[in-house]
């Protein structure tokens, strides 16, 4: 393998020197087959060039055949990709009906279960040489049918083994990364693309760095697919993702993309390709640095694309330069805009915080409420506590993990119900959404008197 690594997933080419492909995921029960296949279709009418469908269990295994069979019986060739966490059986069973089967690595075979792991490390290369045991029917059944492999690594799920040795850190990613890159050359399987994804612009922006980094050196450059998880929605969700993206993009990293955001999966890809075609328009010689303050003058006319430009290049001088302000002129829009678009990107890259943090995962077939309004109502009520961070996530299963590092949270129980959290604590039972909001309120409040 060497620096150029390409291959084809279904028909689209990824890595080398193709073009940044742009994907989303379905937020569809996936046993609701006609409601993921239109999903689907809307997706890719909106410029999706991939489509992502969780897979939680078995039981979805025959639904996710029927939406392939469907979609291709109406000529939509999209690539399908399965998401899968926890089960390597369903990993399994996907990965001769998809093009590419999504893994994470923090939950296959291995564990996270906020625990402290000391092992000696005759102990820990024993649970790795586990893990690739484990493994070798997919690396199998993939190499049958030409099936891709993605690595998804979060920051959020790392698995105990990994974190007890290098702490919860972008270094932890890598090596988790890497552990499986062997793995996957153990078994002579390349086919393989590799996230990094976190919550913080800043962690997803070293984990995939330094990954690139050290693949570069041990020759074995895979593709990367970047994307900043649990960005949000509206203004700060294209901020969060633009702002990591968009850099990554800037310093030469990234094949394929997503811009995660609690919205309709569709609203994602048509400011993904605006952000990338953006990118692909600018230089880090497009902006100024004086005394630390980040300048920026652009008369771009669309206001998608000149945030994807503005907070693309501050996202580049945040992480290389550690700027402590931005200073942003377009006389196509008004004085206050610009100045909201400067908070928002002083906010999304940590330099200035002037509101309370949000973080809300898109939501997916595992989502029982409706994520999209109760973050809403969250941002609304919620906004005035500079300095917390507040999580909005769709699952029990993996929202406290993806969001331990929150103040406080609402995640998602069953049928429209949902629990509070603070940290990675469960504080209540399942809740109704209005009495979950009365409880965040009093947490949020007494944390704010106790400051
Ligand atoms: S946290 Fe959100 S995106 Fe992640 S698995 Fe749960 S519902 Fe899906």
């Amino acid at each position: 393998m060497n620096s150029k690594t390409s291959f084809n997933i279904g028909k689209v080419t990824i890595g080398g020197s193709s073009p940044v492909v742009v994907q989303s995921m379905t937020n569809t029960d996936t046993n609701d087959v006609a409601a993921s296949v239109a999903q689907v279709r809307r997706m890719v009418a909106a410029g999706a060039q991939m489509a992502r469908l969780t897979v939680p269990s078995l039981q979805e295994v025959e639904a996710m055949r029927a939406i392939r069979d469907q979609l291709r019986a109406d000529g939509v060739d999209v690539p399908l990709v399965a998401d899968v966490h926890f089960n390597p059986k369903v990993a399994e069973a996907m990965a001769s009906v998809v093009d590419k089967v999504r893994i994470n690595p923090g939950n296959y075979v291995d564990k996270r279960s906020f625990k402290q792991l000391d092992l000696t490390d005759s102990e820990y290369n024993a649970a790795v040489e586990r893990m690739a045991l484990r493994a070798e029917p997919l690396f199998r059944i993939c190499r049958e049918h030409g099936t891709a492999i993605r690595l998804g690594i979060n920051h959020g799920s790392l698995c105990d083994r990994i974190v007890s040795r290098y702490g919860n850190t972008p270094r932890a990613m890598v090596q988790s990364a890497l552990e499986w890159v062997d793995i996957c050359e153990h078994y002579d399987f390349h086919k393989v693309v590799v996230s990094m994804k976190s919550s913080n612009v800043h962690t997803m922006m070293e984990a995939t760095w330094l990954l690139h980094h050290e693949m570069a050196r041990r020759g074995c450059t895979y593709p990367l697919h970047i994307g900043v998880t649990e960005a949000g929605n509206g203004l700060e969700g294209r901020v969060k993702s633009a702002a990591g993206i968009g850099a990554l993009l800037l310093m030469g990293v990234g094949d394929t993309v997503r811009v995660s955001l609690t919205e309709p999966p569709e609203n994602e890809t048509p400011f993904a390709h605006k952000l990338v075609d953006a990118v692909n328009t600018l230089t880090p010689c497009d902006y100024t640095i004086h005394d630390n303050v980040m300048e920026y003058a652009c008369d771009e006319p669309d206001w998608d694309t000149w945030l994807a430009k503005a907070s693309a290049l501050a996202g580049h001088a945040y992480y290389n330069h550690r700027i402590k302000d931005v200073k942003l002129i377009n006389s196509r829009f008004g004085k206050d805009e610009c100045a909201e678009l400067e908070a928002t990107i002083l906010q999304a890259c940590h330099i200035k915080m002037s509101k309370t943090e949000f973080i809300s995962c898109p939501s997916c077939g595992r989502t029982q409420y409706d994520i999209q309004a109760v973050l809403s109502q969250v941002k609304e009520r919620f906004s005035g506590y500079p300095g917390l961070k507040v999580g909005v996530m769709g699952c029990i299963v993996n929202g406290p993990g993806e969001m331990a590092d929150a103040d406080f949270g609402i995640v998602g129980a069953s049928h429209g119900t949902v629990c509070v959290y603070e940290g990675k604590t469960r504080l209540t039972e399942a809740l109704s959404v209005e009495q979950a909001m009365k409880h965040l309120e009093k947490l949020l409040k007494d944390k704010m008197m106790a400051k």
